[in-house]
C-alpha cells in the first residue's frame, strides 16, 4: 500500500512504525473472510482492510479521529484473526493500538460512554476494587433489563456478566510454592487482575499441577494487571506505567532466585506480557528489559507442553470441546500444545466449528459493543453445541466467563482439567453428571 506521510510526521517513531505496516499491506482482502465483525456485518469498513484504509488516511492527515472512525476501530475486537490469515504479515495488532493512542488523544466520546471507559478503566485492573464492584454489581443485576431500556445497554450488559456468586480470593502475591520433589525449575506465575476475582481455581489448578511436577512457583511481589485492558482502550501512559512495574517486579526474582519463566494462565495477559518489549521500545531505560521479560513470558500450556506431564491413572474419558482463545491461537501462535495436553490427560478433544472466530469477550469487548458480542457468543455457542461436548475447554477467563454466560455446559481452563486427570481435585463448574455421563457413553462404547 501506498502512503504519503512527511519526513517530519516519520520522525515519529510510533509514525514510522505505522507506515511500514501500512507498506505491507497489498490489498487483497483475504483477511475480510475471517474478520468476525466482517462475517457479521458485511461492511468492508468493519473487516481489517477497511480498518487499515480508516487508520492511514487518519494518521496520514495528522487529523483528530472523527465519530466514524472510532465506531469501527471500537467494533474491531482485536482477535487478531485477521494476522493469521494475512498473507504479507501485516502486523495488524500494532497499527490498531497506534490508532487507539491516537483516538484516545483526539476524540471526545459522549460522556456516558467516556465515564464509563474511565471506570473499567480504574476498576477492572485492580482486584479490591474489581471485587467491590462485583459485590454491588450483583445487587443491581435485577436492574438490568431498565438499564438497557434507558439507552444505558453497557451498565446493564456489565450487570448481565457479573458472577451470581464470588468465589473466595486468590492467592496473594509474595508466595512461594515448593515443588514436589527435586527441583526442576522455577516460574513466576502472573495472578492477572481478573482471575484471581472471578476464576482463582485456575491458578490454584495451575500452581498444583506445576509443583506436581517439580516446578517452583513464585507469585512475586509487586506484579499486577500486565496492562492489556487499558492498553486496549488506547489509555498509553496508564499501559505502559503497569508494564514498568510488572518488569521491575518480575525481573527482581529472574536476578534473585532465578526463573525460567514467566507463566501466564489468561491468554489475553499472554499476548500483552509477549509484546512488552514492542510496547517499551522507545524507553532507553526499560527497552533491554522489557526484552528479557518478553522472551521469559510463557503460556501455561505452552510451558506444561516442555514437561512430561504425568499420565492419568485412568482416562477420564470426557467429551471436551477446545475453544482457542483468539489471543491465544492468533495472538501467540499456540493451536496445538493445549490440545494435546488435554489428550495426553485422557481428554476425548473436539475441536469446535468456525474455531477461528471469536467468543466476542476481547477485553471489555463483551461490554462495550454488548450487541455484537451477544451475536458472537451465540454463534461459538451454537457450534460447540455441535459437537456435544461435556466440557469446554479455553484458555482465557475472558472466554470462559463470556461462553458460559450462553451455556449449561461447564467451561473451564484446560489445566483445570489437567489437574484434575493428574491428582487434584475435580474443577467446581463439572457436576457429577458429567462423569457419569462420560462413563455412560464409554460402557455403551465397551458393549
Ligand atoms: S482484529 Fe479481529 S475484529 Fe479486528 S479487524 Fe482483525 S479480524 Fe477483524
Ligand atoms: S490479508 Fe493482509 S495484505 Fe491482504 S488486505 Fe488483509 S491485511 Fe492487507
Amino acid at each position: 500500500m501506498q502512503t504519503s506521510f512527511t519526513l517530519a510526521q516519520l520522525a515519529d517513531p510510533n509514525v514510522a512504525e505505522s507506515e511500514k505496516i501500512l507498506r505491507t499491506c497489498v490489498h487483497c482482502g483475504f483477511c475480510t473472510a475471517t474478520c468476525p465483525t466482517y462475517v457479521l456485518l458485511g461492511d468492508e469498513l468493519d473487516s481489517p482492510r477497511g480498518r487499515i484504509y480508516l487508520i492511514k488516511d487518519m494518521l496520514e492527515r495528522s487529523a483528530p479521529a472523527t465519530r466514524e472512525v472510532v465506531t469501527h476501530i471500537d467494533r474491531c475486537l482485536s482477535c487478531l484473526s485477521c494476522m493469521t490469515t494475512c498473507p504479507s504479515g501485516v502486523h495488524y495488532m500494532h497499527l490498531v493500538d497506534h490508532a487507539r493512542v491516537h483516538i484516545e488523544r483526539t476524540y471526545r466520546r459522549p460522556p456516558v460512554n467516556r465515564m464509563l471507559r474511565a471506570v473499567l478503566a480504574a476498576v477492572l485492573p485492580h482486584n479490591r476494587r474489581f471485587r467491590a464492584a462485583l459485590t454491588l454489581a450483583r445487587l443491581a443485576k435485577p436492574l438490568a433489563p431498565l438499564l438497557a431500556a434507558i439507552g444505558l445497554k453497557p451498565v446493564a450488559a456489565m450487570l448481565r456478566l457479573a458472577p451470581a456468586r464470588l468465589p473466595a480470593p486468590g492467592m496473594a502475591t509474595g508466595h512461594v510454592f515448593p515443588a514436589e520433589g527435586r527441583r526442576k525449575g522455577r516460574v513466576a506465575l502472573m495472578a492477572g487482575c481478573v482471575t484471581p476475582v472471578i476464576g482463582p481455581s485456575v491458578n490454584d489448578a495451575a500452581i498444583r499441577v506445576l509443583t506436581r511436577h517439580g516446578i517452583e512457583v513464585v507469585l512475586p511481589e509487586g506484579q499486577g494487571c500486565c496492562g492489556g485492558i487499558v492498553h486496549h482502550m488506547g489509555r498509553e501512559h496508564d499501559a505502559l506505567s503497569a508494564v514498568r512495574r510488572n518488569v521491575d517486579a518480575w525481573l527482581a526474582e529472574a536476578d534473585g532466585e532465578g526463573l525460567d519463566a514467566i507463566v501466564t494462565t489468561a491468554s489475553g495477559c499472554g499476548t500483552t506480557v509477549k509484546d512488552y518489549g514492542f510496547m517499551l521500545r522507545s524507553d532507553p531505560a526499560y527497552a533491554a528489559k522489557a526484552r528479557r521479560v518478553s522472551a521469559l513470558a510463557k503460556d501455561i500450556c505452552e510451558y506444561l507442553a516442555r514437561l512430561d506431564v504425568r499420565a492419568p491413572a485412568s482416562a477420564p474419558g470426557i467429551v471436551t470441546a477446545y475453544h482457542a482463545a483468539c489471543s491465544l491461537q492468533h495472538g501467540q501462535k499456540i493451536t496445538r500444545e493445549p490440545k494435546e495436553l488435554l489428550s495426553r490427560a485422557g481428554f476425548v478433544v473436539k475441536d469446535v466449528p468456525e474455531g477461528h472466530l471469536c467468543c466476542g469477550s476481547a477485553g471489555t469487548y463483551n461490554i462495550l459493543e454488548d450487541d455484537i458480542a451477544k451475536r458472537l457468543r451465540a454463534r461459538k455457542v451454537a457450534n460447540i453445541e455441535k459437537v456435544k461436548p461435556d466440557v469446554v475447554a479455553a484458555g482465557n477467563i475472558g472466554c470462559i466467563t463470556q461462553i458460559a454466560a450462553g451455556t449449561a455446559i461447564p467451561v473451564v481452563h484446560p489445566v483445570e482439567l489437567v489437574d484434575w486427570a493428574t491428582g487434584g481435585p475435580q474443577p467446581a463448574a463439572l457436576s457429577r453428571t458429567t462423569r457419569t455421563a462420560a462413563a455412560a457413553r464409554t460402557a455403551e462404547a465397551a458393549l
